[in-house]
């Protein structure tokens, strides 16, 4: 199945790392959080000392930052040189300096550098700002989230105290504030959506929802890409055979691995009611061209895929046919339409059948049992004889 890479951008706290999360895990993909590594950027200059205005200080200092994720049971975590920084850069004296490091251009040059590194393989959900417009503007599909302000105040608020820290929802809604104007009103890669990318307003779903909204997404340009790869590879001319070139076994060996093996099938969230207007403005997919409600879509969009996988089938099973059965079947094909009727030998029925049919009649034409045609024909003169007399 093909990889592709899903850019998540978005506003400060509209749910994009819970999202990228989870579709990650359904699809098999690798996550990048990017927001986390301009916020581990953030904290080496604050902990270091860096002085932002000076330049020459300053892109020393990034070539001294290496920025890594590990994924463990309890989540993603950041490091920075070797160490597990995930907490501290979620604190709220990184979050009041992140916006004004994240606009220096060689900052960011640096990271999305890296960014694109991480991306190479595609099979990627990467969640940012800037994802669909800059880092991977050929990204196969482009989600754009937003929310309600207050909604995401009391969603970052909530967050914020399950790990523990003391903020209030007037600090937290001062700094979303704050971030996603100078987020969206940089020189350097703005906030903005891809104009491809199809925009979520998640204020009134719930994460579940949410999910299996762009879980059919996902699922549905995967298998439009896939077909458009498998036929492309169809229409590719096949190379000529060489003649009097017997295969070798190292040959043989070396033939590229069978193209149909199966993606790890995954499981599929629950269907949950849609509410329609939560996807505002998306480029024409099958989804949307149907007013089919999600919850259906996504059903038929998970049938599509597994119908891909199922469609490798028989070209599988045409290999295990043994030549005991390949010389059945051609020879039952002939028959069967030997011994079809036309239309003509329907409406008469006495009339004597073509050629092919009489053989096979001919087989299955019971003779009689006991007396040959040639006794039967001298009885019958016998019978003329003793009448005549
Ligand atoms: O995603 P998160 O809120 O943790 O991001 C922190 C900050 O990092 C953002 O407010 C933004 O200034 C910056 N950022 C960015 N480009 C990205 C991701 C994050 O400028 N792709």
């Amino acid at each position: 199945m093909k990889k592709i890479i899903i850019s998540i951008d978005g506003h400060s706290a509209c749910g994009k790392s819970t999202l990228a999360k989870a579709l990650a895990n359904e699809l098999n993909y690798g996550y990048i959080d990017t927001g986390a590594m301009y916020r581990a950027v953030t904290f080496y200059f604050l902990e270091n000392r860096v002085n932002i205005q000076k330049t020459a200080e300053m892109e020393k200092a990034l070539k001294r930052i290496n920025i890594t994720f590990k994924s463990t049971v309890g989540g993603n975590r950041t490091y920075l040189n070797g160490k597990d920084v995930e907490d501290v850069i979620r604190k709220m004296f990184v979050s009041k300096n992140v916006s004004h490091v994240a606009a220096i251009s060689p900052v960011r040059k640096m990271v999305v550098k890296q960014q694109i590194e991480m991306g190479k393989l595609k099979g990627i959900v990467m969640e940012g700002r800037d994802i669909g417009t800059v880092v991977f503007p050929k990204a196969e599909l482009k989600i754009f989230l937003t929310a309600d302000e207050d909604v995401r105040t009391n969603r970052r608020y909530d967050e914020l105290i399950k790990r523990g820290q003391k903020v209030s929802i007037k600090s937290i809604k001062e700094n979303l504030r704050e971030r996603d104007h100078i987020d969206s009103t940089r020189k350097d890669s703005p906030l903005r959506k891809a104009s491809e990318a199809v925009l979520i307003d998640n204020s009134n779903i719930t994460p579940k929802e949410q999910l299996a909204m762009v879980l059919a997404l996902s699922i549905e340009r995967i298998r439009t890409l896939s077909i458009a790869d498998k036929k492309l590879v169809a229409t590719k001319p096949k190379p000529e055979p060489q003649k009097n070139t017997r295969p070798t076994a190292s040959k043989r060996t070396n033939q590229p691995a069978p193209q149909n093996q199966r993606a790890p099938q995954k499981k599929t969230p629950q269907n949950q009611p849609n509410k329609k207007s939560a996807v505002q403005d998306t480029k024409p997919t099958p989804q949307k061209k149907s007013n089919q409600p999600i919850a259906k879509s996504q059903n038929s969009a998970q049938q599509s895929f597994l119908k891909i996988q199922s469609d490798e089938k028989p070209a599988e099973r045409k290999t295990k046919i043994t030549p005991k059965q390949k010389a059945k079947q051609p020879a039952k094909k002939v028959v069967q339409q030997k011994t079809k009727p036309t239309p003509a030998a329907k409406k008469k029925p006495n009339k004597p059948a073509p050629k092919v049919q009489k053989n096979e009649q001919k087989k299955v034409t019971p003779k009689p049992i006991g007396e040959t045609s040639t006794e039967a024909k001298a009885k019958k003169v016998r019978t003329k004889r003793t009448n005549k007399k």
